[in-house]
């Protein structure tokens, strides 16, 4: 076991690493354009925050959580999400005091004790962001547009939103209701989970993936049906600057999203071509969790997407940059007395702001220049016998084999204008 990383976890390797910063330089772009702040939580936090925040009863808090006593034996969780982390930090910090909404996206690593398969890990990586303080459905459309924007601009065409409103403490009881005297009949044929969901939250039974394609389940009564006129007249805003805004979407009435706190708004986007994990992200307005978490009643509306499923669309897409950056300079060391000048002109180029590196095995000139190749440097410096004992190095430039000897003293200058 020692050499093995965890079951559903996984390196993200350095070859890897130019296309994860390249995805998140994407989103801060995206975040700066929409004018949300970066925030960053910690990974843990009391369990009670997540059983409240998120609700006992979901398969987040019930089945996934990795939950652990400390060495004084409090409980504390992994974050299996972020947004009630960042609810906690937004009461806890008064950030209701500052000039509303708060827009703050974050980035990092979730846990949740998940079946890992492709796409499902249990450390995996959110990109989310939320707007507290609005109940306007600007904000819900602007979210939406954030998150449709992002996976625009890395390129994924395909993308299929999917949208639904699923009601407030209004009308949602009302609803229930009608589900509950729906389902009843059909109680036995229910499995097992759907079953204990019928009293706690008969909604649900609607996002089974189990009884998703029994008979009855699609006769169900809809909640867009139930609304109550706040809630509709908010949903028919929303659709309207989707609208406005050119971003095609579907409205699902059986769209719930796994977590209680969600009120009103709740969206979901899906890529297809990824196959049973086909969800990158999801989200939805929560106009209760803030006073649920002990702040004044403030409502707030946000997502969150999936780093590793958006770098597997984009790598089965031939999206990702290269692996590796070109360096300027690779320094070419035929013998051990020409180290001490290599290293020497090396630093004098770093310095100089360029990207260097020097042989540091011992192996055949031959074998340096392929390395030089490798790294794509866009010259090699020669530290020949010849040269060196006039003070200077045979600088090649590897685009058109051309070869130039320098003085070691004028080499940073002679780059730099090569440079222009
Ligand atoms: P959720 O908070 O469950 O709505 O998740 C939001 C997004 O995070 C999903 O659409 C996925 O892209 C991603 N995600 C959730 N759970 C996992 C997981 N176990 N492994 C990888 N990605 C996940």
């Amino acid at each position: 076991m020692l050499t093995v990383a965890p079951r559903g976890t996984k390196d993200i390797l350095p070859g890897m690493i130019n296309g994860w910063r390249y995805v998140e330089n994407v989103m801060r772009e995206v975040c700066r354009e929409f004018n949300y702040q970066e925030i960053r939580t910690p990974i843990f936090e009391h369990t009670e925050l997540f059983q409240r925040g998120i609700g006992d009863g979901t398969d987040v808090v019930d089945k996934e959580m990795y939950t652990f006593n400390d060495r004084s034996g409090r409980s504390v969780t992994l974050r299996p999400e972020n947004t009630a982390s960042v609810v906690r930090s937004f009461v806890e910090n008064k950030l209701y005091a500052e000039p509303m909404p708060l827009k703050v996206y974050y980035m990092g690593p979730m846990f949740r004790y998940d079946r890992p398969q492709a796409g499902r890990m249990r450390q995996f990586h959110q990109f989310g962001a939320e707007a507290i303080g609005s109940e306007s459905p600007v904000v819900d459309a602007e979210t939406i547009l954030l998150a449709v924007t992002v996976l625009k601009r890395l390129g994924l065409k395909e993308l299929k939103l999917k949208i639904n409103s699923v009601g407030c403490p209004n009308c949602r009881p009302q609803h229930r209701k009608l589900l509950q005297d729906y389902f009843r009949p059909h109680l036995a044929e229910l499995c097992e989970d759907c079953q204990s969901r019928f009293d706690r939250s008969p909604l649900r039974i609607l996002d089974c993936k189990v009884d998703h394609d029994k008979p009855f389940m699609a006769g169900a009564p809809k909640i867009t049906d139930s609304l109550c006129d706040e809630c509709h007249d908010h949903f028919e805003t929303v659709k309207k600057l989707l609208d406005e805004a050119s971003v095609e979407y579907e409205v699902d009435s059986t769209l719930v999203r796994g977590l209680d706190y969600y009120t009103k708004t709740a969206y979901e986007i899906q890529y297809s071509p990824l196959g049973a994990q086909s969800a990158v992200g999801g989200g939805g307005r929560y106009d209760g969790l803030v006073e649920e978490l002990g702040g004044p009643s403030t409502p707030g509306v946000g997502f969150a997407m999936g780093f590793e499923r958006i770098i597997l669309a984009l790598e089965n897409q031939g999206l990702l940059p290269e692996t590796k950056d070109a360096i300027d300079v690779f320094a070419v060391v035929p013998d051990a007395a020409a180290q001490a000048d290599a290293f020497k002109t090396v630093m004098a180029l770093r310095d100089a702001g360029f990207s260097c590196d020097m042989n540091q095995i011992d192996r055949s000139m031959k074998a340096q220049m392929k390395q030089a190749d490798r790294d794509r440097a866009r010259f090699a410096l020669i530290f020949g016998e010849d040269e060196r004992q006039r003070g200077a190095v045979m600088v090649r430039n590897m685009a058109d084999s051309s070869q130039q000897e320098v003085k070691l003293s004028e080499v940073v200058s002679y780059i730099k204008k090569a440079e222009v």
